[in-house]
């Protein structure tokens, strides 16, 4: 919380601040001593403190009252994920009761429900005299209470109905909690979530006889990137000619450009340049049109037509960071035709105006034939939301002025890209530009198209300007300027027969691709929703859609985890309208072709007690109204393909026989090096310690394909293999004429008989790879507290299908973070848009919220598939990158059961679906619950 000074001090400063210490110190009655520049002290109590000016004083003080045994104080704290995050609504009750338990004072303090609320004093006023912990006195209050909060709507903050539901959801865990004689079903929401700290197994197998492959080692970077020593992009020598830039952004969406004014900007000090699209001497785009899935010139600066709220406009140079950063927002643009409304999501692309130039048909698959024995149907929509790529380094690029051209340290998945796109941005030759990688500080698919906007700008100010040039965007330009993971809508109806097999589904999708076609995930989607269950009788229908915001591109699963989500959903739905088990419906689904997933299930199942725990929940719902638990299971088959080019350079030194690798791919943190270092150590049979892993650099690794959709590593990997298999043909030689050498010895003899030490090798389509499925199966036990619509993950089970790992502690880490980031998407994590402008309000820390340490399940155990191998894969492996994400939806369905259990508790009977919309936050969970007041009880009666 940092000082008690300073919290208090912002208190002062905006009321609207949900601040814990104030609400605190305010529900138990303290006061805080306050003194001026003259040395004179003042005390005040907290309500009077926020009208006290503070300007030339000090907050020296804060003192609390003596309290007893009859002061009953409970404070509460509901945040959107489990720490570090402000309230959507904190609260603290404070009642002296008299020995009949009468109230004789009370204190009702609620934080974030507008700037000028503090107390709830009609319900404190109600409450004295009376004993509060009867129904009847009880019901009174949260009568009033509901009256009496009237929370303002403050988007990106959760709704007012949100608020106002947790204000009174608080009050009556409060009451219960100070009562421990309520009914002992309704105990469970006196209490708060009880969460352990997180623990985890990991259980795979590991052949000694093929170390250092397959050895568990942690990555080879690890220790280096937590000391902090280890370089990214714009980790360079800073000389006294390297300027830094900043971008311009537009603050306004859908309008012209009409004219830009930067003398006041130029004037600031420090200040060096500022430059527009009419500054660029060659292609004004960063997505040039000739690089492979490229389909559309995305302007590196708006020349004319602004296509979202945050689009650059332009960059400025100035000698230090925060000098470019604050002449880019003195940098004055007119605009014309400002009117037209934002097209913020599908939704709205739908309905507008212009609705024919926005879709774009990716997909149509007929079905083969149509069931007849068609007992239910089931109609709906599902959406999956977009998501922001939370990298620890934002997109960032240092470009270095040489006589041999320009070096651009690129943060990108993407060399060739990037290569490409600055070449033509300068009309010079791309042997002109070497695209260097140190590593990359998380990806996720955003610095793969993306990154070449934020290199060209660098690499145009450094060309403009004859002086090296960084640009690290900060983090609200990264998420404002920078798309991110397409969200998706669903149109569905199924028709299914009393064993829930489909017997038709016509499904039409959309994928939001933000305000460019590029990066589209639409056109696979259908693939990935095809590949699990029998699909003869499916009609699918799959568009991509243009909205105004910044153009989305792949991120982690793209396509994968909407195909499946959605297909998950539709199993979870027909198990609710056939009141069938929904892994039988699961199971009366599948297609033949995946009977290693099959015998999966049935092994997970029983490995993880999946039949005795359902029980146990069961039961515990039986005997408490207020929490709720679940536990669901999902399943997967993920499609891998190969495809493009990644080339691999290995390097052998007479010396003392140590090597070094280069590779195209790009090291991202999913641990490429370490399984690369593994794959050379264990095909020329050397030592680990002999190998040594490089950054990538265009000029080794020219016409590298990017970094993404999980293959890198397999890909790489087999290119690593070809070139050691090389190099130890070329040794054959030396190796006859030695008598049982060591590799020592056989480098030396190579190197004195002049055979080349080095050897490449480019894994391509002609090598003729072939795709296969990574499998999965996922159970997730949630608990959810009804009244304030937070939940924790009390255990995870995850299943997946490995192959021969090739490095099993690198592809844990992948698939716990993996999934965890799945978990982000699906529960925490939230766009929200300013409908008028257009503009992204959850653009900082403040609030966008993924997953912190304590939303991490509880009980997190991963399992490898036992006496795995798979033919398809290089060196019998399967890929770990992306899959898990997938799974993490299976979070959704058991928060789903549990909802529906809390709903009973309020008399709703629901024969129909319960609609809850995604991401499930407290705000999402608490409107689909939709509590009553009036099932409020301490009590219970049958
Ligand atoms: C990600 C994030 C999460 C957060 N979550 C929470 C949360 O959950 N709950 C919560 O309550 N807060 C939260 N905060 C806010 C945090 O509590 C405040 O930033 C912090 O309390 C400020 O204290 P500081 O010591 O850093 O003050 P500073 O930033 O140093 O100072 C803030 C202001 O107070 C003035 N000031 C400092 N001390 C005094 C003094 N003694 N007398 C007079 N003026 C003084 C300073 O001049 C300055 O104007 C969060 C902040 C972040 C960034």
């Amino acid at each position: 919380i940092g000082t008690i000074g300073g919290n208090l001090a912002m208190k002062n400063m905006h009321h609207g601040f949900p601040s814990d210490l104030f609400l605190i110190l305010e529900t138990v009655g303290a006061t805080v001593t306050v003194v001026s520049s003259n040395l004179s002290k003042t005390e005040v109590k907290m309500r009077q403190f926020l009208k006290t000016d503070l300007k030339n004083k000090l907050i020296t003080q804060v003192k609390l009252p003596p309290l007893s045994r009859t002061n009953l104080i409970r404070t509460y704290k509901v945040m959107p994920r489990a720490q570090n995050s402000h309230a959507i609504v904190n609260a603290g009750f404070h009642f002296k009761v008299d020995v009949q338990r009468k109230v004789t004072s009370c204190n009702i303090v609620y934080g974030n429900i507008s700037p000028t609320f503090i107390n709830a004093t009609g319900t404190e006023n109600l409450l004295i005299g009376q004993n509060l912990f009867t129904n009847t006195v009880l019901l009174k209050a949260l009568q009033k209470l509901k009256e009496e909060i009237t929370p303002v709507e403050t988007p990106p903050e959760p709704s007012a109905r949100c608020r106002k539901t947790l204000a009174l959801g608080l009050f009556y865990k409060a009451v219960l909690s100070l009562y421990p004689e309520a009914s002992p079903r309704y105990n469970s929401g006196g209490s708060l979530l009880q969460r352990p700290v997180s623990r985890g197994t990991q259980t795979y197998e590991t052949d000694k006889m093929l170390w250092p492959l397959n050895q568990p080692i942690p990555k080879l970077e690890a220790l280096t990137q937590c000391s902090g020593e280890a370089t990214y992009a714009c980790d360079v020598f800073s000389g006294p000619r390297t300027v830094h830039a900043a971008l311009v952004l537009s603050n306004v969406c859908r309008a012209e450009v009409l004219e830009f004014n930067a003398t006041e900007a130029l004037k600031m000090p420090g200040v060096i340049a500022f430059f527009s699209a009419k500054d660029i001497p060659g292609s004004n785009s960063f997505t040039p049109t000739e690089v492979p899935w490229m389909v559309a010139d995305e302007e590196i600066f708006a020349t004319k037509n602004i296509l979202y709220y945050g689009q650059p406009l332009g960059v400025v140079a100035a000698v230090t960071r925060r000098a470019a950063e604050a002449a880019a927002q003195v940098v004055k643009v007119k605009y014309k035709n400002l009117n037209a409304k934002p097209v913020l999501n599908i939704k709205d692309a739908l309905e507008s105006h212009d609705k024919e130039t926005r879709l774009h048909k990716e997909v149509t698959i007929e079905p083969t034939r149509k069931g007849t024995d068609i007992k239910h149907i089931i109609k709906g929509k599902f959406s999956v939301p977009g998501q922001y790529h939370y990298t620890m380094e934002t997109q960032s690029c240092a470009t270095l002025v040489t006589e041999n051209g320009l070096v651009v340290r690129s943060a990108t998945q993407w060399m060739d890209l990037v290569q490409v796109a600055v070449a033509k941005m300068l009309n010079i030759d791309a042997n002109r530009i070497l695209v260097e990688v140190p590593r990359v500080g998380g990806g996720y698919g955003g610095k793969a198209s993306r990154s070449a906007l934020v290199a060209c700008a660098s690499a145009l100010v450094a060309h403009r300007l004859n002086r090296a040039t960084l640009l690290v965007l900060p983090l609200t330009h990264n998420m404002l300027a920078i798309g991110k993971r397409s969200a998706a809508d669903f149109q569905y109806e199924c028709g299914v027969n009393n064993d829930g097999l489909i017997q038709y589904l016509k499904v039409k999708y959309y994928s939001d691709c933000g305000c460019s076609f590029n990066d589209s995930p639409a056109s696979s989607v259908a693939s990935v929703m095809t590949n699990l269950y029998e699909t003869d009788t499916w009609k699918i229908e799959g568009y991509s859609v243009l909205t105004d915001t910044a153009s989305a591109t792949w991120c982690r699963a793209p396509s994968t985890t909407e195909g499946t989500a959605f297909i998950e959903h539709i199993m979870e739905r027909i198990a609710f309208a056939t009141n069938k088990n929904h892994i039988d419906v699961r199971l009366t689904n599948l297609s033949p072709k995946h009977n290693t997933l099959r015998e999966m299930i049935s092994s997970f199942i029983m490995t993880t007690t999946f039949n005795d725990r359902e029980i146990e929940i069961a039961k515990f719902n039986m005997d408490n109204a207020w929490k709720k638990r679940a536990l669901k299971i999902s399943i997967m088959s993920y499609p891998i393909e190969y495809s493009w080019n990644y080339p691999v350079t290995i390097s052998v030194y007479h010396g003392d026989g140590t090597i070094a690798i280069s590779h195209g791919g790009i090291e991202m943190g999913q641990g490429i090096n370490t399984k690369m270092a593994q794959v050379c150590a264990y095909t020329l049979k050397v030592p680990l310690e002999k190998v040594t892993v490089r950054g990538a650099d265009s000029f080794v690794s020219p016409n590298a394909m990017v970094s993404n959709g999980s293959i890198t590593s397999d890909a790489v990997a087999f290119a690593t293999m070809k070139a050691c298999e090389d190099l130890l043909k070329r040794l054959d030689e030396a190796k006859r004429d030695l008598n049982e050498p060591t590799w020592e010895e056989v480098v030396k003899l190579a190197y004195e008989k002049g055979i080349n030490l080095q050897a490449t090798y480019m894994t391509s389509p002609n090598d003729g790879l072939m795709g296969y499925n990574v499998y999965g199966v996922c159970a997730a036990e949630v608990e959810l507290d009804v009244l304030t619509g937070n939940h924790i993950v009390r255990r995870l089970d995850l299943l997946e299908d490995t192959g021969v790992s090739m490095s099993p502690e690198i592809d844990v880490g992948q698939i716990e973070g993996a999934f965890i980031m799945g978990l982000g998407l699906w529960t925490s994590e939230k766009l929200v848009f300013e409908k008028s402008t257009g503009r992204l309000l959850t653009d900082r820390t403040w609030t966008y919220k993924p997953p912190g340490a304590k939303d991490i399940p509880v009980d997190f155990r991963i399992m490898f598939r036992r006496n795995s191998s798979n033919a398809a894969g290089v060196l019998r492996s399967k890929a770990t990158g992306e899959p898990a994400l997938v799974l993490a939806v299976v979070v959704t369905h058991a928060l789903h059961d549990a909802i529906v259990d809390a709903r009973a508790e309020f008399g709703y009977m629901d024969k129909d679906w319960v609609v809850v919309e995604s991401p499930y936050s407290v705000e999402n969970i608490l409107k689909a619950i939709a509590p009553k007041i009036e099932s409020y009880k301490l009590t219970y009666k049958r």
